[in-house]
């Protein structure tokens, strides 16, 4: 193995919606990147395939493989714990009901180390090393998605609480209000999540709501409301479509002021499939959805888009892979 090749790290990004991989250097520059669609049906080992196969492209646009990866991070939903490298309950996921120890599984297929980390956690991690949050010591991550996850980092460290800090998207903005996808009500995500907003929209389509967003769905080729498809609805005006993002706007302003009520961090970035497709015009608008809901209203945070972009989340992933001793008896959740 050449010793250039060995300083290449792999980060993968297990969406909801999409899986992305990168291959990066050591100064954390993309020089190989591929991304597909998460399966819909199967289970885990379906996932973790289409996984491997989108890092060995990554590799194969490097000009390397990936046994000759350094190391390759991994940022999964579900209830990570990052000692074993085990999933469990990544319910957006198709048959992941349970656990399954995709470190390991990785490990075989790729045949190098894999470190297995909350895939908002390292998103976050990402924004502030090396992205939005650079110039702040406090920061939330937000990332709007299929669900709508946060990461917290604290004069410069990462919060975990005692492993499941961060749950943005669980803040409840109305007392008994619509159900979230995590069973419960009223949470923000129950508002402005992708699945539970596709739910949501499905429903009012039965219902005999006018909408052209499943026509463009199928025009696109989906079974499923992406992002992109939300986009498209949003600039032909669909009014459902852009009615539930207006839902979903006012939902995250005072989910999102409420945090930093409690925080008071410096920054906020907002990241995640519809974050970052919406980008700035969007971040404005729910900064100006917080101001009613803002106690120092005065002083608000400062507001950016992700700035690492879509890929953010997959090279949060590959710095996983330095920060955490792969393999190792370190404990996590
Ligand atoms: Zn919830």
């Amino acid at each position: 193995m050449s010793p250039t090749k060995r300083a290449l790290r792999g980060g993968i990004d297990l969406g909801g919606t999409k899986i992305q991989a990168v291959v990066v250097d050591s100064e954390w520059n993309v020089v190989g990147q591929s991304r597909r669609p998460t399966p819909t049906k199967g289970g885990p080992e379906d996932v973790a395939r289409q996984m491997s196969e989108a890092l060995q492209e990554a590799a194969k646009e490097a000009g390397t493989d990936s046994d000759e990866l350094r190391a390759v991070g991994v940022g999964s939903p579900g209830d990570v714990n990052t000692a074993a490298g085990t999933v469990s309950q990544a319910r957006n996921l198709p048959g992941w009901d349970g656990t399954f120890e995709l470190g390991p599984w990785l490990s075989d297929a790729l045949g190098t180390p894999v470190a297995v980390g909350n895939d908002v956690g390292v998103a976050t991690e990402a924004e502030a090393k090396l992205g939005a949050g650079k110039p702040y010591d406090s920061l939330i991550g937000v990332f709007w998605g299929t669900g709508v996850g946060g990461g917290i980092v604290l004069n410069g460290e990462p919060w975990h609480g005692r492993g499941a800090a961060g749950e943005i998207g669980h803040m409840v903005i109305k007392k008994d209000g619509a159900q979230c996808t995590c069973g419960r009500h009223g949470c923000m995500e129950a508002y402005a999540g992708r699945a539970a907003m596709e739910i949501k929209a499905r429903k009012e389509h039965e219902d005999g709501t006018k909408t052209d967003l499943f026509k463009i769905m199928e025009k696109h080729g989906r079974d499923r409301l992406t992002s992109g498809i939300w986009g498209r609805a949003l600039k032909a005006k669909d009014p459902l479509a852009t009615h539930l993002i207006d839902r979903a706007v006012e939902a995250l302003g005072a989910g999102i002021a409420s945090a930093v009520n409690l925080l008071d961090v410096e920054a906020v970035i907002i990241g995640g499939g519809l974050g970052v497709r919406f980008g700035d015009p969007y971040v404005q608008r729910i900064a100006e959805a917080m101001k009613p809901h803002l106690f120092t209203d005065d002083n608000p945070p400062a507001m950016h888009v992700a700035a690492l972009g879509d890929f953010g989340g997959a090279i949060g992933a590959a710095l996983l892979s330095e920060s955490h001793k792969v393999g190792s008896a370190k404990k996590g959740r």
